[in-house]
């Protein structure tokens, strides 16, 4: 039986995200509807505003972090592969899969008292403050969205097949999301590096739909950081404050002190 993991602290990361240009995350199911023309976006069914799955922005920070440490695709999902440590040694030196987490390996002897639970949780998130306003001020053609046409052509019968995908424009924010870090062990903290890996590697990418014809770039900006220590829960703890990842990246040696401090890791 795996132990119950010591949970030693959170570390939460607010992050705005910024489109600069059109995001289409797709709503699952309404790639075919009315005519099979229109590729819509994914909304929140109580506001009907667009959202940002946190599993959309997680999936795609280990899958560009799996690509960087070309981590081989072992694992066999619906519909396709991807990376998942087989053995405690392979897991134990592995940054994506540490922070990640994979499924409870079935064999669990060998894997003794080994935390192979998910660290990095990246919740839901809306448009900021201010920008349903905006966007409905400005009168784009969508609801907070506009429609754009591509032409698709019918490989087989050489037809052209315009259709319409919706998308959020450029310049407009979403959050802050919230991510929290669970730290389990000491040697986690020093894995907040690769949470801000993924976040580079996703502004160097896109997120989304469509990125090879220049959808879904982004940049993460007003980064806040807390702490929740275990001796004292109730109390989050302001450790950093930075406006891009490159400020936070240029500081990255001494945040990790902080973090550390505000954990009672020191010593
Ligand atoms: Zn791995």
């Amino acid at each position: 039986m795996p132990r119950i993991a010591p949970l030693l602290g959170r570390v939460f990361i607010n992050v705005t995200i910024q489109t600069r240009t059109g995001l289409h995350i797709g709503a699952s199911g309404t790639d075919f509807n009315i005519g099979g023309r229109d590729k819509l976006v994914i909304r929140d069914p109580l506001t009907n505003q667009p959202y940002i799955p946190g599993s959309s922005l997680r999936g795609k920070m280990r899958s560009l972090l799996e690509k960087k440490e070309q981590l081989p695709q072992n694992h066999r999902i619906n519909k396709g592969h991807i990376h998942v440590c087989k053995t405690p040694d392979d897991f134990l030196v592995c940054p994506v899969c540490r922070v990640f987490g994979i499924p409870a390996p079935s064999s669990g002897d060998a894997w003794g008292d080994v935390i192979t639970l998910t660290r990095l949780v990246v919740r839901d998130t809306g448009l900021s403050e201010g920008e349903a306003e905006r966007l409905l001020a400005a009168h784009t053609d969508g609801l907070y969205t506009e429609f754009k046409t591509e032409v698709a052509i019918d490989r087989v019968t050489s037809v052209a097949n315009p259709r319409t995908i919706e998308r959020v424009p450029a310049g407009v924010r979403f959050g802050p999301v919230e991510m929290v870090f669970n730290v389990f062990e000491k040697e986690d903290v020093a894995n907040l590096r690769v949470v801000l890996e993924g976040l580079q590697l996703v502004e160097d990418d896109y997120l989304g739909g469509s990125g090879s014809r220049g959808y879904g770039r982004v940049t993460f900006q007003k980064i806040r950081i807390f702490v929740r220590n275990m001796k004292n829960y109730g109390k989050k703890d302001p450790v950093a404050k930075y406006e891009t990842l490159e400020e936070w990246d240029q500081d990255f040696e001494a945040f990790l002190q902080r973090v550390r401090e505000a954990l009672g890791l020191e010593g």
